[in-house]
């Protein structure tokens, strides 16, 4: 088993319950256990116009090599309708192989750990978030990166039981996030 960790991303439609729904997706594959979600964030676009972003950061255990993973990653982005019109287009569903257990890889197709991690708040803050200790295999500890990109506006969407004041039961999932 590799543990993987993926970056997912959204801004078209109803980005925060396409996020939610592509991780319970992702989480019904018998392929891989989804082992830790970080919080849902709110995310600028970044060199791209649009709307907010929604990300969010899943750790999984996968027995999948790594193509066979963004195959399945691509495959769960077309299922939730993703087109690729233009370069950095509004997408309905982004889902990126952040890190694959200590692997280095770089071919035309497929670059881990993702090449943009390190300067995007959307995948280092919920990375950071879910374990604090995380090394990016090549580059060191991820919170070593936090500080240069502290100018990306990034906020974390408080869980709907938050909002409501009550605490949330504690074998029930959150269900949903304050608008
Ligand atoms: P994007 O438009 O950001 O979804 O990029 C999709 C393209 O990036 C696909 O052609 C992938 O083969 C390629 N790619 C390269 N490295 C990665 C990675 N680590 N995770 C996901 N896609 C990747």
């Amino acid at each position: 088993m590799t543990v993987a960790w993926l970056g997912i991303g959204a801004n078209l439609g109803d980005a925060r319950q396409t996020l939610k729904d592509a991780v319970v997706c992702l989480a019904q594959q018998h392929t891989l256990t989804v082992v830790a979600k970080s919080s849902l964030y709110r995310t600028a676009p970044i060199d791209a116009g649009g709307d907010d972003y929604y990300n969010c950061v899943v750790k999984l255990e996968t027995g999948l090599d790594v193509h066979a993973l963004l195959g399945l990653c691509q495959r769960v982005e077309h299922h939730f309708g993703r087109e690729r019109p233009f370069c950095n287009a509004p997408r309905t569903l982004d889902i990126d192989i952040l890190l694959y257990g200590d692997a280095i890889i770089e071919e035309p197709e497929l670059v881990v750990p993702h090449p943009r991690m390190r300067v995007r708040a959307f995948a280092l803050v919920p990375l950071v978030e879910i374990d604090p200790e995380l090394v990016i295999p090549g580059h060191g500890p991820a919170s070593a990166f936090l500080a240069a990109v502290a100018d990306q506006r990034i906020e974390k969407v408080k869980p709907l039981c938050q909002c409501l004041g009550i605490a949330p039961a504690p074998d029930m999932p959150d269900s949903g996030n304050c608008r």
